[in-house]
Order: structure tokens, then C-alpha cells, then sequence
């Protein structure tokens, strides 16, 4: 007999699996003994809700009951009913179990309900199966799901950036080494500096930091393209909205200015988070109910309100005038905190805001050059409880501003000669961004830290499992 998923028995409508025999399988949550009667909750991960399996105990072999306990994996046939308990509309009245695999009682660490999410990030391998990580993995794989549909839907073509990159200039001092050669006796040149030429691609080589670089020869030539893949930052920074592995979606698109970039990214998140509200809505209510009530709220707010936009010189204005204490005082020049972020988000403007034309020193080289030689194209969105989702801008599209740039940042311009020939042959105007995933997911989940978003989370110090 075939297994049906518990969300089918539970979501058909109309049900045509009622009365009639079906076979489930998954693993136990609760087990309850009554007089005559064990009830179990079953769950199998398809949807939140745990399927009640009604076992008469009289027709059952009193050691396998004993044997099935929190954590254990069954396969249950029996008859699908409706319920008459409180709480559920089907249940199943079980006619034969299978014991697949136990789950001792003394040492199974998710024995007992209500543990922190610290004891769960310890015990990662197992937090999968709890109702939280349930609900947050299967809204990342809708959310994942949905960025491909939006970009697809709009004639964007996915590109598959590399992982292992050649060029340094963007992450200098962030980047993670990939190397074959044995550090505790590496070549030497002659100076004693490590003999690269002698690695495995004869040169250094990195993870990489972001698609963008390789994204915009994909526009240059496609015209609309995306990347959605993982990135990698050895930044030392511990904090709660930072990975040392994270996902990033980067659309890059010819012929896009700032402005046209800025309603892109509005409406991308905009569909995301409508998406979540279509198709997550039983992980959300759970997650809205156990930890933050505002959850929805926020969410359906934040689908259909128009997002502010305003220059970064106009924040700072804001910034300086109000009276609020901030940790990192702000002055013009300066590269805004999430605390500066969350201001203007969650107390000043009560939306979503787009800052644009940032400081040229505090960004990246490529950024399109403002006339007026202080500024340059850039866009952050800043979200409320996040901070800043996005960073992107319109690109420099000319070859001599460009080069310029690179030089006076100190950037060797050999390692980038093949992203400066796309300005000097058929040169566009383009622009693109980067969207977090895990950023993204911390919002439509009201998750608080970055680690309780991914599977297996990678930050300093941490590479568990
Ligand atoms: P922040 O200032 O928050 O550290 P950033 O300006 O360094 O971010 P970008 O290089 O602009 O980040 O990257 C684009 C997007 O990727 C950011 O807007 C953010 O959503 C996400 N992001 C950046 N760094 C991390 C990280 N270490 N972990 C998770 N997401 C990140
Ligand atoms: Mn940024």
C-alpha cells in the first residue's frame, strides 16, 4: 500500500480518502494513554498539524505500544475518520503498525517539549523535527520556490555564477582561501612568500563573496538575468543578521536605471512575502502565535504599503534632527547602522524605506558616479526589525570613470580586465541588487537570529554538523 502525506489527508477537500484505508508514516510527537485507548500525534513534515492515530490497545502487542515513544518512526495503516475529539477533523483508527525505528526515552534530546532555540542550535541535526524548524524550512522552500517563479514569470534567465572565484577586488580581506596545498609545508618562492603558481588553478583562489561581478556579463548579453546561490564572507562579525555561508539572489538587468532597479526590488519582495501569505499560512499562524504577534500584521502591511524613498543625505537630515540616542553617532559621511536603519524604518517613517546616492567612499567601485562627485547610484532597502534586505545600484557604465575608480581605490586593475572590456565593448546602462535569503526569511518568519533560518548554519567559530 502506498503512504499518503499527512497534509492530504488532512487538506483534501473534498476528501476522498475518508472511510476508507490508508497507510501513513512518520514520526511520533505525543503519545497518550487512556483506559482502553493510546492516542498518537504523528507527524511526517508534510504540514505543521500532527495526524491523531487512534490505537485500541486490546488489539495491539503491549510491548510495541511500550516501544513507541516521542521521536519514534512508525508506518500506521488503518481507517481515516472523522474525528469526534476537539481539535482535529480526521483521524485514523489504526489497524496495523509497523515499528520502524525507536527513540530511547532517557537519551532522544527532543524527549520533552519547550526547548530554547539555543539548546536547538546545538542539535541541529535533530531541531528539524521540532514545529518551529518545521514551519521556518518549509517557508524557506516556498520563499526559495517563488524567487525562480517571480524572475521566471518576468523573462529573467538564472545563471549559475562560480563558487570558486579568481578575482579578489571585491572581498579583499573577507574572502575564505581555496587552496590543495599543504599549509603546514607549502612551496616558497624565492622571498618566501607562498608559490600559488604551484596550487591546484596555479593561482589563489577564493570563495566567493557575490555573483554580481559575473552576473552583469550575463545582462551585458541576456539582458535580464539572476543569481541565486550561496556566498561566502569571512567577516569576524558575530551578529545576528550576519552568516559566514549565505544564500543571495542578485538580479541584474541592461538597461535599468536606479529608478527602474528600485520598483524591481519593491515588487519582488512585495510578491515574496504575498506569496508566504498564500501558501505558508499554517507555519505562519504557528509562528505568529508563539513568537511574535505581530508577525501577520506585519506582513500584510508591508505587501501592499508603498515603500519610502529618500536620498541618504535626506536621512541624514532626519538622523541629526532627532532626538534619539544612538550608539554610533551619525554625521554625513558616515555608513549607517542598523540602529540608524531601524530608526527611519520602525519610528520615523512606520514603512519600508529605500535610501539612495550614498557616499562614494563608503561603497563599491562600481557604483555609477553622481555629477556631482561626491555620491554615487546606490540603493540599500531597509526593512522594519531587519535593517537593511538589499543593497544594489545602478553600475558605472563608463569605461574611464570606472577605471578611475578602480585606481584610486587601490584595486589591481589585472584582476578585473574581463569585467572592464564589458564597458568597453557595447557598454549599457544597467543596474542590479542583491537580496539576503537569509535576511529575507528572518523578516516573513520573526525569527530574531540569522542562525534559525538556514539548516546548518556557518559563523565564526561554528561549523558544527
Ligand atoms: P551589512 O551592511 O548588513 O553587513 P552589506 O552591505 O555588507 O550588509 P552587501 O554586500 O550589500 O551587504 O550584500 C547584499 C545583501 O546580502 C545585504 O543587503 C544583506 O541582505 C545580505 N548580506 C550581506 N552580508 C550578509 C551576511 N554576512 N549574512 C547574511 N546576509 C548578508
Ligand atoms: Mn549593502
Amino acid at each position: 500500500m502506498k503512504r499518503i502525506k499527512i497534509i492530504d489527508l488532512i487538506k483534501s477537500d473534498p476528501n476522498p480518502y475518508i472511510n476508507n484505508q490508508v497507510k501513513v508514516e512518520g514520526w511520533v510527537r505525543t503519545k497518550r494513554d487512556s483506559k482502553n485507548v493510546v492516542f498518537i500525534a504523528l507527524n511526517d513534515g508534510s504540514i505543521i498539524h500532527h495526524l491523531q492515530i487512534v490505537v485500541d490497545n486490546n488489539k495491539f502487542n503491549e510491548s510495541l505500544l511500550k516501544d513507541i515513544t516521542t521521536g519514534s518512526c512508525i508506518s500506521v495503516t488503518g481507517i481515516l475518520t472523522s474525528s469526534q475529539g476537539q481539535g482535529q477533523a480526521v483521524e485514523i483508527i489504526a489497524e496495523s503498525i509497523t515499528l520502524y525505528g525507536t527513540a530511547d526515552v532517557n537519551t532522544y534530546q527532543l524527549q520533552k517539549k519547550g526547548h530554547t532555540l539555543e539548546f536547538l542550535r546545538e542539535n541541529a541535526h535533530l531541531r528539524i523535527r521540532t514545529n518551529t524548524f518545521g514551519a521556518i524550512f518549509r517557508i524557506r522552500h516556498a520563499m526559495a520556490f517563488a524567487i525562480h517563479k517571480f524572475y521566471n514569470e518576468k523573462g529573467f534567465f538564472w545563471m549559475h555564477t562560480p563558487i570558486i572565484t579568481g578575482s579578489d577586488c571585491e572581498g579583499a580581506g573577507s574572502m575564505f582561501n581555496v587552496t590543495t596545498l599543504d599549509m603546514n609545508n607549502p612551496p616558497r618562492q624565492e622571498d618566501g612568500s607562498i608559490d600559488y603558481s604551484k596550487d591546484f588553478f596555479g593561482k589563489p583562489t577564493h570563495l566567493t563573496v557575490s555573483g554580481q561581478l559575473e552576473g552583469e556579463l550575463g545582462a551585458l548579453a541576456l539582458g535580464l538575468v539572476y543569481t541565486f546561490g550561496p556566498t561566502f564572507r569571512a567577516e569576524n562579525s558575530n551578529t545576528s543578521r550576519h552568516l559566514s555561508e549565505f544564500w543571495m539572489i542578485e538580479p541584474e538587468m541592461a538597461f535599468y536605471d536606479i529608478h527602474d532597479n528600485m520598483d524591481l526590488a519593491e515588487e519582488f519582495l512585495k510578491y515574496l512575502i504575498n506569496y508566504a501569505l498564500e501558501h505558508c499560512m499554517d507555519d505562519l499562524e504557528f509562528l505568529n502565535k508563539m513568537y511574535d504577534k505581530s508577525l501577520l500584521e506585519r506582513l500584510n502591511f508591508v505587501a501592499v504599503t508603498k515603500f519610502e524613498r529618500l536620498t541618504y543625505s535626506a536621512a541624514i537630515d532626519i538622523l541629526e534632527k532627532s532626538d534619539q540616542k544612538f550608539e554610533f553617532p551619525v554625521s554625513w559621511g558616515v555608513d549607517l547602522q542598523s540602529e540608524h536603519e531601524r530608526y527611519l524604518v520602525e519610528k520615523h517613517f512606520k514603512k519600508p524605506v529605500i535610501l539612495t546616492d550614498y557616499p562614494k567612499d563608503i561603497k563599491a567601485f562600481y557604483m555609477k558616479q553622481n555629477d556631482d562627485g561626491k555620491t554615487v547610484r546606490a540603493m540599500d532597502v531597509l526593512f522594519p526589525t531587519i535593517g537593511e534586505i538589499i543593497g544594489g545600484s545602478q553600475r558605472e557604465e563608463n569605461y574611464d570613470k570606472l577605471s578611475n575608480r578602480i585606481h584610486e581605490m587601490g584595486i589591481d586593475e589585472k584582476t578585473l580586465w574581463w569585467y572592464l572590456e564589458t564597458r568597453k565593448f557595447g557598454t549599457a546602462p544597467h543596474s542590479g541588487f542583491g537580496l539576503g535569503f537569509e535576511r529575507l526569511m528572518l523578516f516573513v518568519t520573526a525569527m530574531s537570529n540569522i542562525r534559525d533560518v538556514i539548516p546548518f548554519p556557518r559563523a565564526p567559530l561554528s561549523a558544527d554538523f
